[in-house]
């Protein structure tokens, strides 16, 4: 069977070149006569493999000096209970900008550690969009503002960040890290779920500004305890091995390609194909108000159920799977994170400039 374009939301598409390494890999890593599945990670083999992925991390991300960069487990659902655990510990106020189904999820948690202000929504806009931010209903004593920066399920994104004043901004990044330069010292913290842009499920990334760290409350299980995790070089526990191991092999394919602007270059080319065609489409349409449109995650809708269901269906038939919805939104939904090849994008737009043609 020939390899499928993957456009699915996450887990999702790896990069070929990546996937044969860890192929060649599997059985005896470098001369150690083993797989990395089975390495002790107190061992200097798995030493060398965990401090060149943040090496790289930082490298690739610019990340600046002050900032720690933290491989956990969990997910990112697990650091909507963790950023209240360790920021909230002054005010015990947070802002949170409500502008899908994450910071949602995120705004509900972090109500059981605090006095936590939605600041903005865009709820009753379905979520097409991401909010008009009023800067008078921000408050300068939150411990830290949150927001969602790239909504993979409406395929929206803050193509511009919040001017928070001085309070720390805080960035759930789980669908746009990686996809383009990012100025980190515009962070306070930010996180991510690897399964989208980085390596397969089940390593969690936070980059956190040192000085925020360490006024983490009592209660914090120490699994959750940034602090504890930045002391131990995200090593208190055991890590998730393998999956750290593929984030390593993911950056060097970045770094590889030309580093963060070649893959904005490259995720914008992909984007715009796919948005061109939505735009001059008359079955097609993209749902999102265009300034707010993901690069990422690319949500469109064909006129009625029936058409959406007839698209998926044929699509997932000639190699173009996980294109539909989000079961809370319907509809189609390409994820083309930077593994999607830019020939994938345009054989997709064929396949639906093909369909267009035969259903009307
Ligand atoms: C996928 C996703 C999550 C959930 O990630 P898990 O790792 O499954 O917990 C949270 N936020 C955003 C923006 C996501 O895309």
């Amino acid at each position: 069977m020939p390899r499928v374009f993957n456009f699915s939301a996450g887990p999702s598409m790896l990069p070929e070149s990546v996937l044969n390494r860890a192929a060649e890999e599997m059985l005896d890593y470098k001369g150690s006569g083993q797989s990395v599945m089975e390495m002790s990670h107190r061992s200097k083999v798995y030493e060398e493999i965990i401090f060149s992925a943040m090496d790289l991390f930082k490298e690739i991300m610019d990340i600046p000096d002050n900032y720690k960069i933290l491989f956990l487990q969990g997910g990112a659902s697990t650091q909507f209970s963790a950023i209240p655990l360790n920021f909230m510990n002054g005010s015990g106020k947070a802002d949170y900008v409500v502008s899908g189904q994450f910071s949602t999820k995120a705004f509900q948690e972090a109500q059981k550690y605090g006095d936590v202000k939605a600041v903005a929504s865009s709820k009753a806009d379905g979520f097409s969009r991401i909010p008009d931010l009023d800067k008078s209903e921000f408050r300068s004593d939150a411990d830290y503002f949150h927001i969602c920066q790239n909504n993979t399920i409406y395929g929206t994104r803050f193509s511009e960040l919040p001017d928070t004043g001085g309070v720390p901004l805080i960035a759930d990044v789980s669908s746009c890290i990686l996809s383009e330069p990012m100025d980190v010292s515009k962070y306070g913290v930010m996180y991510a779920g690897a399964q989208k842009n980085v390596a397969p499920a089940g390593l969690t990334i936070v980059i956190a500004r040192e000085d925020l760290l360490g006024n983490a409350r009592d209660v914090t299980p120490v699994m959750l305890n940034y602090k504890t995790m930045a002391d131990s070089d995200s090593m208190y526990n055991t890590p998730p091995c393998y999956s750290i191991y593929i984030c390593k092999l993911v950056l060097e394919w970045i770094k590889t390609i030309g580093g963060l602007e070649a893959m904005r270059e490259r995720n914008v080319r992909k984007a715009s194909v796919l948005y061109d065609y939505l735009d001059n489409s008359k079955m097609f349409k993209s749902p999102v108000l265009s300034k707010d449109r993901s690069i990422m995650n690319v949500t469109f809708v064909a006129g009625t159920d029936e058409l959406n269901k007839k698209f998926c269906d044929n699509a997932e038939k000639a190699g173009f799977v996980n294109i539909k919805g989000h079961r809370s939104v319907g509809g189609m939904r390409a994820s083309i994170y930077n593994a999607m090849p830019v020939e994938g994008v345009e054989k997709l737009v064929e396949f639906m400039a093909e369909f267009e043609k035969n259903n009307s």
